[in-house]
């Protein structure tokens, strides 16, 4: 096993890491499942809805999520495809774990299919109209190294600007 899971912790922007590509996870070994468990437990800790491989320094394409509406059961998403958005554009406030006290309007369809594989290696498909669409959203844009605030626009990136000069001084670890 080359990662240890439990010395992961969530990467802060700017670290380079977040602004790269994922790659496919080819087999779901039991390093895969051991990242997937410690992922789900900082996303708990950091009271987050979604974390995504590459704030834990990893490019897998994998997150997880647990929105925390309907009893949903936390789930991880390996291989993640978006498909199907629908309606149009609404706005709503994001943050993200790897960007403390930032926080900005963000466009993206209500709506939206997610097909992804599960630690068993199953291929499932679901369908979300609510905040777990936005997740997904938000988690797979993470695996293309895109940020929230690559999605902002003007007014956001001025009310953010001090924030995030502030992380661009700091350290790139929680
Ligand atoms: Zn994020």
């Amino acid at each position: 096993m080359n990662v240890q899971p439990q010395s992961l912790s969530i990467l802060r922007y700017p670290h380079p890491i977040l602004l790269k590509t994922s790659r496919p996870i080819e087999e779901i070994t039991p390093e895969v499942r051991a990242v997937a468990a410690r992922m789900l437990e900082l996303m708990r800790e950091a009271r987050g809805v979604g974390l995504a491989a590459p704030q834990v320094g990893l490019l897998w394409r994998l997150f997880v999520a647990n929105s925390g509406q309907d009893d949903e059961p936390d789930r991880v998403y390996i291989n993640p495809v978006l498909r199907q958005p629908e309606g149009g554009l609404e706005c709503r406030e994001e943050g993200c774990l790897s960007m403390p006290d930032v926080l900005g309007d963000v466009w993206r369809p209500p709506t939206i299919t997610i097909d992804a594989t599960d630690l068993e290696g199953q291929r499932f498909t679901l369908c979300n109209s609510d905040l777990l669409a936005r997740v997904w959203q938000h988690e797979c844009d993470h695996l293309d190294g895109r940020l929230i605030i690559h999605r902002f626009g003007q007014m956001a990136r001025l009310a953010n600007r001090r924030v995030l000069k502030e992380l661009e001084r700091s350290g790139t670890r929680l």
